[in-house]
């Protein structure tokens, strides 16, 4: 069975990343959707919140499973039995630090390769960044996010700025 993993933060999951796992599940017999936590970001979003908003974002993709791991990629890989990390690119920008992140995840795990899938045109100007912008701004993220997420975004977007003061 081909398993691939598909990394990333997720804070939270856009269109974009969709339209990635979209793709990437028509590749491999199964996709997992893995939120890492990145220590050095505070998110919008908390990882079991990310993993609830991505489950509910999936339920159309039967192979596709989303979970939450505190690790390294490469051992997460192994128990996993997954033999494929899958990357969305979106500009130039992305592709230094993907490329690292790749030799880095070879080495540490030599059975493990890293593919690129090309953004789709329509998404490569839209990160989680971006979307936490246009929330603040109250613009409406039907374009940016899947519909079933987009009232929780609205919610923590006045619930952060009443914190704020
Ligand atoms: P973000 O940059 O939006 O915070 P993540 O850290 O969650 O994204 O990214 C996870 C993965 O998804 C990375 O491989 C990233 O390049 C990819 N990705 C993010 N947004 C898009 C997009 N709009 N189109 C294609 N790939 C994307």
């Amino acid at each position: 069975m081909s398993v691939a993993i598909y990394p990333g933060s997720f804070d939270p999951v856009t269109l974009g990343h969709l339209n990635i796992i979209k793709r990437a599940a028509r590749c491999f017999d199964k996709l997992i959707v893995c939120v890492m936590v990145n220590s050095n970001k505070t998110g919008m979003f908390t990882p079991p919140e990310r993993v609830e908003l991505l489950r509910r974002s999936v339920k159309r993709f039967p192979n596709v499973e989303v979970d939450f791991s505190s690790g390294l990629l490469a051992a997460y890989a192994k128990e996993r039995g997954a033999n494929v990390v899958v990357k969305g690119l979106r500009a130039v920008s992305d592709y230094e630090q993907e490329v690292q992140m790749a030799v880095i995840n070879r080495k540490l795990n030599p059975e493990l390769e890293t593919m690129f899938l090309a953004s789709s045109e329509k998404y490569t100007y839209l990160s989680s960044t971006i979307v936490k912008e246009m929330a603040r701004y109250g613009a409406c993220l039907g374009e940016f996010v899947p519909r079933e997420i987009i009232a929780d975004v609205e919610r923590r977007m006045r619930e952060l700025e009443r914190k704020d003061g």
